[in-house]
């Protein structure tokens, strides 16, 4: 699960997401528009940008939801997501920030939020998944990367490689439907998700989607959606 473009690539984040709130075709959050909108894609465009034809306003799905506002890639949110689900929340700040290559402050705000919102969809029958996966997320170390930390691409190769690092061996401990029950946590606590009830597994068939066909890493392909 953590093999997921998704979970590197800022296209896929930000395409999982518009899967998951706007279960019925994109609505602009300023008029309620459905129909007269468009996507952006031009070159100096952000990622995820549409625009309303009704009221004249650009919008993402960020827009009313915990990430509104925020400064941080969707798909360091999802890793953030996956790591903290995958630990109990247990992963220290310090370590967070560590593998997401961004600053203490940065991850404590990150953990905070989602600590905050997910709180609620522990799981009552207990951790499903084993100490010594956890204590490997945790603890041990990762490999440094050999990418250079410059902008771009290679910021989030190197951090995809830390985040796998990070998370080898627990994968198999937390499947999609968890970690999408926990994202669905995420936006109902802004008042914009819907109810994950039954539609956990089918919105999970969705975002698998977004899987890699095989094997870890990203390949050519997906850096070419950058
Ligand atoms: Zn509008």
């Amino acid at each position: 699960m953590p093999n997921a473009v998704r979970m590197h690539d800022e296209q896929a984040a930000f395409l999982s997401l518009e899967a998951l709130v706007w279960r019925d075709g994109p609505v602009c959050p300023h008029c309620g528009e459905s129909s007269r909108l468009g996507r952006l894609s031009g070159l100096s465009t952000p990622i995820g940008m549409w625009k309303c034809y009704a009221c004249r306003k650009p919008f993402t799905v960020r827009h009313g939801t915990i990430f509104q506002n925020s400064h941080v890639p969707m798909h360091v949110w999802l890793q953030a997501l996956y790591l903290l689900t995958a630990t109990g929340e247990r992963i220290s700040s310090q370590r967070l920030g560590q593998i997401l290559g961004v600053s203490v402050r940065t991850a404590w705000h990150l953990k905070t939020k989602i600590a905050a919102s997910v709180e609620a969809a522990k799981d009552p029958q207990g951790p499903w998944h084993g100490e010594s996966a956890v204590n490997r997320v945790l603890r041990e170390p990762f490999p440094d990367s050999p990418a250079p930390l410059q902008p771009g691409q290679a910021v989030c190769k190197a951090r995809y490689e830390r985040f796998l690092a990070a998370t080898a061996g627990v994968a198999h401990h937390l499947d999609d439907a968890v970690f999408v029950a926990a994202l669905h946590k995420l936006l109902r606590s802004s008042g914009t998700g819907s109810d994950p009830g039954d539609d956990v597994l089918e919105q999970q068939l969705e975002l698998s989607l977004f899987d890699e066909p095989s094997g870890r890493g990203g390949g050519a392909d997906d850096e070419g959606l950058r």
